[in-house]
Protein backbone atom coordinates (compact mmCIF):
# COMPACT_ATOMS: atom_id res chain seq x y z
CA UNK A 1 0.00 0.00 0.00
CA UNK A 2 0.99 3.29 -1.19
CA UNK A 3 1.31 5.24 2.26
CA UNK A 4 2.00 8.89 0.59
CA UNK A 5 1.34 11.59 1.09
CA UNK A 6 -0.66 10.73 4.17
CA UNK A 7 2.47 9.36 6.06
CA UNK A 8 4.23 12.97 5.40
CA UNK A 9 1.07 14.93 5.98
CA UNK A 10 0.54 13.11 9.79
CA UNK A 11 4.19 13.46 10.73
CA UNK A 12 4.61 17.57 9.62
CA UNK A 13 1.06 18.55 11.10
CA UNK A 14 0.60 20.70 8.23
CA UNK A 15 -2.67 22.46 7.42
CA UNK A 16 -5.12 19.83 4.82
CA UNK A 17 -7.53 21.67 2.72
CA UNK A 18 -10.92 19.68 2.76
CA UNK A 19 -10.25 17.88 -0.33
CA UNK A 20 -6.85 16.42 1.18
CA UNK A 21 -8.67 15.75 4.81
CA UNK A 22 -11.21 13.96 3.40
CA UNK A 23 -8.41 11.84 1.33
CA UNK A 24 -6.59 11.55 4.16
CA UNK A 25 -9.81 9.94 6.21
CA UNK A 26 -10.57 7.56 3.29
CA UNK A 27 -6.84 6.18 3.63
CA UNK A 28 -7.01 5.78 7.52
CA UNK A 29 -10.19 3.59 7.04
CA UNK A 30 -8.32 1.08 5.09
CA UNK A 31 -4.85 1.70 6.12
CA UNK A 32 -4.09 0.79 9.89
CA UNK A 33 -0.27 1.89 9.71
CA UNK A 34 -1.58 5.24 9.12
CA UNK A 35 -4.26 4.97 11.61
CA UNK A 36 -1.75 3.87 14.13
CA UNK A 37 0.53 7.37 13.25
CA UNK A 38 -2.74 9.00 13.71
CA UNK A 39 -3.64 7.92 16.98
CA UNK A 40 -0.01 8.63 18.04
CA UNK A 41 -0.28 12.30 16.82
CA UNK A 42 -3.54 12.57 18.99
CA UNK A 43 -2.24 11.18 21.75
CA UNK A 44 1.00 13.64 21.94
CA UNK A 45 -1.72 16.30 21.73
CA UNK A 46 -4.09 15.43 24.40
CA UNK A 47 -0.25 14.91 26.44
CA UNK A 48 0.63 18.59 25.59
CA UNK A 49 -3.04 19.59 26.80
CA UNK A 50 -2.71 18.18 30.25
CA UNK A 51 0.43 20.38 31.18
CA UNK A 52 0.16 21.74 34.73
CA UNK A 53 -1.98 24.64 34.73
CA UNK A 54 -0.54 27.99 35.29
CA UNK A 55 1.03 28.76 38.37
CA UNK A 56 0.67 25.65 39.62
CA UNK A 57 4.46 25.45 40.61
CA UNK A 58 4.31 28.59 42.32
CA UNK A 59 0.85 27.47 44.61
CA UNK A 60 3.09 24.08 45.47
CA UNK A 61 5.89 26.01 46.54
CA UNK A 62 3.59 28.21 48.79
CA UNK A 63 1.80 24.94 50.13
CA UNK A 64 5.13 23.23 50.67
CA UNK A 65 6.39 26.63 52.66
CA UNK A 66 3.53 26.66 54.69
CA UNK A 67 3.82 22.80 55.69
CA UNK A 68 7.55 23.49 56.39
CA UNK A 69 6.59 26.38 58.63
CA UNK A 70 4.05 24.44 60.31
CA UNK A 71 6.42 21.47 61.03
CA UNK A 72 8.92 24.16 62.79
CA UNK A 73 5.98 25.52 65.27
CA UNK A 74 5.41 22.24 65.84
CA UNK A 75 9.50 21.26 66.55
CA UNK A 76 9.37 24.86 68.67
CA UNK A 77 6.70 23.65 70.55
CA UNK A 78 7.85 20.46 71.71
CA UNK A 79 11.12 21.45 72.53
CA UNK A 80 9.15 24.36 74.18
CA UNK A 81 7.50 21.96 76.63
CA UNK A 82 10.42 19.54 77.06
CA UNK A 83 12.16 22.82 78.36
CA UNK A 84 9.53 23.52 80.39
CA UNK A 85 9.83 19.99 81.73
CA UNK A 86 13.20 20.37 82.68
CA UNK A 87 13.17 23.40 84.82
CA UNK A 88 10.35 21.84 86.52
CA UNK A 89 11.73 18.57 86.98
CA UNK A 90 14.62 21.18 88.13
CA UNK A 91 12.42 23.17 90.75
CA UNK A 92 11.45 20.07 92.44
CA UNK A 93 15.08 19.07 92.79
CA UNK A 94 15.66 22.57 94.76
CA UNK A 95 11.96 23.15 96.19
CA UNK A 96 12.91 20.79 99.31
CA UNK A 97 15.98 22.25 99.99
CA UNK A 98 14.26 25.89 99.00
CA UNK A 99 11.60 25.40 101.64
CA UNK A 100 13.90 25.26 104.58
CA UNK A 101 15.54 28.63 103.51
CA UNK A 102 12.46 30.45 102.41
CA UNK A 103 12.87 32.74 105.05
CA UNK A 104 15.54 34.46 104.06
CA UNK A 105 14.90 37.50 102.00
CA UNK A 106 18.38 37.24 100.26
CA UNK A 107 17.90 33.69 99.05
CA UNK A 108 14.51 34.34 97.98
CA UNK A 109 15.22 37.57 95.69
CA UNK A 110 18.83 35.80 94.69
CA UNK A 111 16.42 32.85 93.33
CA UNK A 112 14.12 34.99 91.24
CA UNK A 113 16.59 37.52 89.76
CA UNK A 114 18.50 33.84 88.73
CA UNK A 115 14.62 32.79 87.67
CA UNK A 116 14.93 35.43 85.53
CA UNK A 117 18.01 35.40 83.99
CA UNK A 118 17.05 31.81 83.50
CA UNK A 119 14.06 32.92 81.58
CA UNK A 120 16.08 35.13 79.34
CA UNK A 121 18.89 33.26 78.33
CA UNK A 122 15.88 30.42 77.20
CA UNK A 123 14.54 33.04 75.28
CA UNK A 124 17.56 33.65 73.88
CA UNK A 125 18.31 30.21 72.66
CA UNK A 126 14.55 29.92 71.50
CA UNK A 127 15.14 33.36 69.30
CA UNK A 128 18.60 31.74 68.29
CA UNK A 129 17.11 28.48 67.42
CA UNK A 130 14.74 30.38 65.08
CA UNK A 131 17.70 32.21 63.15
CA UNK A 132 19.43 28.88 62.87
CA UNK A 133 16.28 27.13 61.43
CA UNK A 134 15.60 29.43 58.70
CA UNK A 135 19.46 29.07 57.52
CA UNK A 136 20.09 25.33 58.27
CA UNK A 137 18.29 22.28 55.99
CA UNK A 138 16.11 19.84 57.76
CA UNK A 139 18.29 16.68 57.79
CA UNK A 140 20.23 19.01 61.07
CA UNK A 141 17.42 20.01 62.50
CA UNK A 142 17.01 17.05 65.11
CA UNK A 143 20.73 16.89 66.15
CA UNK A 144 20.89 21.34 66.62
CA UNK A 145 17.24 20.21 68.84
CA UNK A 146 19.74 17.88 70.41
CA UNK A 147 22.74 20.30 71.16
CA UNK A 148 20.08 22.94 72.11
CA UNK A 149 18.53 21.03 74.74
CA UNK A 150 21.94 19.52 75.52
CA UNK A 151 23.15 22.96 76.70
CA UNK A 152 20.02 23.99 78.28
CA UNK A 153 20.19 21.26 80.89
CA UNK A 154 23.72 21.85 81.60
CA UNK A 155 22.99 25.29 81.62
CA UNK A 156 20.20 24.37 84.41
CA UNK A 157 22.37 21.91 86.23
CA UNK A 158 25.03 24.46 86.50
CA UNK A 159 23.22 26.94 87.55
CA UNK A 160 21.28 24.57 89.96
CA UNK A 161 24.93 24.13 91.37
CA UNK A 162 25.78 27.56 91.86
CA UNK A 163 22.63 28.34 93.26
CA UNK A 164 23.06 25.94 96.38
CA UNK A 165 26.69 26.75 97.26
CA UNK A 166 25.05 30.52 97.41
CA UNK A 167 22.38 29.33 99.78
CA UNK A 168 25.38 27.78 101.68
CA UNK A 169 27.60 31.30 101.78
CA UNK A 170 24.57 32.96 103.06
CA UNK A 171 23.79 29.87 105.51
CA UNK A 172 27.71 30.61 106.92
CA UNK A 173 26.90 34.31 107.06
CA UNK A 174 23.16 34.24 108.70
CA UNK A 175 24.63 31.36 111.60
ZN1 LIG B 1 -1.10 4.30 4.96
Amino acid sequence: MNHQPFEDWLLEETPLSLQQRQALETHLHVCPSCRALAEVNRALRITHLVDPPPGFVHRFQIRLAAERRAYRRRSLLGWLLLTLSVMLILLGVIWPFLRGQISLPEVVSTFWVSLVNLWVTLQVFVRLAQVFFQLIPDVLEVAIWLTLLLLVSLWGATWAVSFRKFVHVVQGVAQ
